[in-house]
């Protein structure tokens, strides 16, 4: 038995997995993880004994368990390592926190890299060369190279979202102009909307504001689907800016695929025809003959699976309980 949980900028999800990967159950709820880690290791503490219980497993009968957090990770230490979207994670002892729920061994690894291996391990090695790319509040890259995950020298590769997209831009979180992720992401995605929708020029938008005080990025593709020009713009604008970005990393590393996931990624079919069109034009044409750029296999439970695979291959790896 595994467990995988995904810590997201907005969400906390836990899933207990069988030796092959299956779901057995899964819990998913909000949360904010600029809070702190206070609250969600807290709420981790009781969430996983209760579902450990309710579904009549024995809390040794975990094997290992594997998480994952939206910010660049010191792998080997199984801390955040400045993380721009929750500060106040940086070299939080995530692992140690959650020992008295469980004996087994604990793996923490970024989200992003997660889906990748989610990716790795449905794709049964068949592909080799691969990016992952998660849209969500912020923009991340997992890079598969040779069948095995990259995470480059520190950890830190395919931390993409703080890419300089123009350097006129918009301020970032973490302190630099024009990042694609300030640009390109959720929390830019809504700002636009509610900018279109309070100037008045989305009627659409502007009803569904009326309705609810505040947009989501879904409601911006919602709108976009039912053929609204300005937030089909904004949607477009997102995946050609992320589409630029993603041309650079084409050329650059000239992989077979590019997965794209995250919640953005459900926005609309508009989303993923802006990126597809943006690399196209932007990268070299040996580089794109053969890529193809795809939603992200297995849906809104990559990560999951993936911090699964994670749990399962390191603990195979280190040859049991740490
Ligand atoms: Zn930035």
């Amino acid at each position: 038995m595994l467990v995988g949980i995904d810590i997201g900028a907005t969400s906390l999800d836990i899933a207990l997995l069988r030796p092959d990967l299956g779901i057995i159950a899964r819990h998913a709820q909000e949360a904010d993880v600029q809070a702190g880690p206070g609250p969600i290791m807290a709420r981790l503490r009781t969430l996983l004994p209760a579902m450990l219980a309710q579904n009549g497993i024995a809390p040794d009968r975990v094997l290992a368990v594997g998480i994952g957090v939206p910010g660049p990770v010191n792998f080997a230490a199984g801390q955040l390592v400045n993380p721009p979207l929750m500060p106040g994670w940086d070299s939080y002892a995530i692992r140690e926190d959650l020992r008295e729920v469980t004996d087994a061994p604990i793996f923490v690894d970024n989200d992003v890299n997660l889906m990748a291996l989610g990716v790795l391990w449905r794709q049964r090695k068949q592909i080799e060369n691969f990016l992952v790319i998660k849209v969500g509040t912020g923009i991340g890259c997992g890079i598969v190279c040779h069948g095995e995950l990259y995470r480059g020298s520190t950890g830190s590769a395919g931390d993409i979202g703080h890419i300089c997209a123009d350097p006129e831009g918009p301020l970032c979180r973490c302190g630099n102009r024009g990042c694609v992720e300030a640009m390109a992401a959720a929390p830019a995605i809504v700002a636009m909307g509610m900018e279109a929708a309070q100037s008045g020029r989305s009627p659409s938008l502007a009803d569904r504001l009326a309705a609810k005080d505040q947009l989501e990025a879904a409601d911006i593709g919602a709108a976009s689907r039912a053929g609204d020009a300005e937030a089909d713009a904004i949607v477009r604008r997102s995946g050609h800016l992320i589409g630029q970005v993603l041309a650079a990393l084409v050329n650059f590393y000239n992989p077979s695929h590019i997965f794209i996931g995250g919640g953005v990624s459900a926005i609309g079919p508009m989303f993923l025809a802006a990126i597809r069109q943006s690399v196209n034009q932007r990268s070299l044409a040996l580089s794109t003959r053969h890529l193809e750029i795809t939603s992200a296999p297995l849906g809104p439970e990559t990560g999951l699976i993936g911090a699964g695979v994670l749990a399962m291959r390191e603990a195979l790896r280190s040859g049991g309980p740490a």
